[in-house]
């Protein structure tokens, strides 16, 4: 079977998404797309050469008969409204990050979907799918380093666009390591702190950069995590668990080592979609996978909601200087026999 699928949004990721599912991954087909911006999204049927219908808008795309799966890429603001959209048709839905702009439209879909009785939406929260992260996730569970204590973090961009603003080092970047983290520890959150360090001067005028968050889990670990996003050097990921009896770092991206001069050398990625183009393709091939069985295993609406709920604690605990208690309510049993991602 091949899966039919319609892509609401033909920005950047879209059109990613639309490539290496047309190109690399097999067992997909993208039948149909829209954009607000229609010129685009038939510039990318043509482009890309696609056999797909663009449609007026995402409504749209959700109903048509030939659409059997929906991939969500529009602007974050649009989300909430296309997810319950594809949940009311009955449409496995696949959805970038964020779920939806606030943590109440994430519960209004988390409800929607229970109600539903069908799990159906899967969040694009790529780095559980992260060659380096799941070899991590199988060092911790398997009792490698005792039980894990502290893990420090660090989440670095060379640089980021004048329209990177306030909060979005909590509410764009940090939200990667929200997921993944509890996803890696097998935990919840119960607090979080933001420092504000000293300020770089080559940050765009008036946005705060670094932070340091500080997280609380219901085992009693504590995160660090530094967010530097004009740290000019590089695009770097860093996470070190430290456990009882040892200590395991996430793998450096792969990259040759080079003695010369006297000195010891190795590239660093500056790009985010170059250290994670794996992911992307492992990420969207297994959605593709489930969703032809009927199953949905990834980040789940769940895990939406949980990551909006501790993204508001962190912008709170930014803004007030203050430990902000994550109180998160029980996960609906609709969500526990979600598969857990080796
Ligand atoms: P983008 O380049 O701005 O693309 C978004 C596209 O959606 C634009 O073409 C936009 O049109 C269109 N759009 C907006 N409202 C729409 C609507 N109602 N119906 C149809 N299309 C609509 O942004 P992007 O970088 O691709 O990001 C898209 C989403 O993916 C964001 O939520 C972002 O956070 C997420 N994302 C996730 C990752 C990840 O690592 N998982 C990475 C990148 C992006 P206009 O430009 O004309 O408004």
């Amino acid at each position: 079977m091949v899966l039919k699928i319609g892509v609401i949004g033909t920005g950047a990721i879209g059109q990613d998404h639309i490539r290496r599912i047309t190109n690399n991954l097999s067992g997909g087909k993208i039948v149909a797309v829209t954009d607000v911006n229609a010129e685009q999204a038939n510039a990318v049927v043509k482009n890309e050469n696609l056999d797909a219908k663009v449609y007026e808008n995402g409504l749209d795309v959700i109903n048509a008969t030939e659409v059997d799966a929906v991939i969500v890429t529009s602007w974050g603001p649009t989300h909430e409204e296309f997810v319950l959209a594809s949940i009311a048709a009955g449409k496995p839905v696949f959805c970038e990050k964020p779920l939806a702009i606030t943590a109440e439209g994430c519960k209004r879909i988390v409800d929607a979907e229970v109600a539903s009785g069908k799990q159906l939406v899967q969040v694009g929260f790529m780095r559980r799918y992260d060659k380096g992260y799941r070899a991590l996730k199988n060092v911790v569970d398997n009792g490698k380093i005792g039980e894990p204590l502290m893990v420090h973090c660090a989440h670095r961009n060379p640089s980021v666009p004048s329209s990177y603003t306030a909060d979005m080092a909590l509410t764009d970047s940090f939200v990667h390591e929200i997921d993944v983290l509890r996803w890696l520890l097998n935990d919840d959150y119960v607090s979080a702190q933001v420092i504000l360090p000293r300020n770089t001067r080559l940050a765009e005028k008036g946005l705060q950069d670094p932070h340091m968050v500080l997280l609380e889990t219901k085992q009693g670990i504590r995160i660090d995590t530094e967010i530097f996003v004009n740290c000019q050097y590089g695009y770097d990921i860093q996470c070190q668990v430290v456990g009882e009896t040892g200590i395991a770092n996430l793998p450096e991206p792969s990259s040759v080592l080079i003695r010369s001069e006297a000195k010891l050398l190795t590239d660093i990625l500056v790009d985010w979609k170059d250290r994670f183009i794996d992911s992307y393709d492992v990420e969207l091939q297994e959605w593709i996978n489930s969703t032809i069985k009927g199953e949905m295993h990834g980040p789940s609406a769940w895990d939406g909601y949980v990551v909006a709920v501790t993204v508001d604690a962190c912008v709170k605990a930014k803004h007030t200087g203050q430990i902000v208690p994550i109180s998160i309510p029980e996960r609906p049993a609709f969500y526990s026999k979600q598969y857990v991602l080796q």
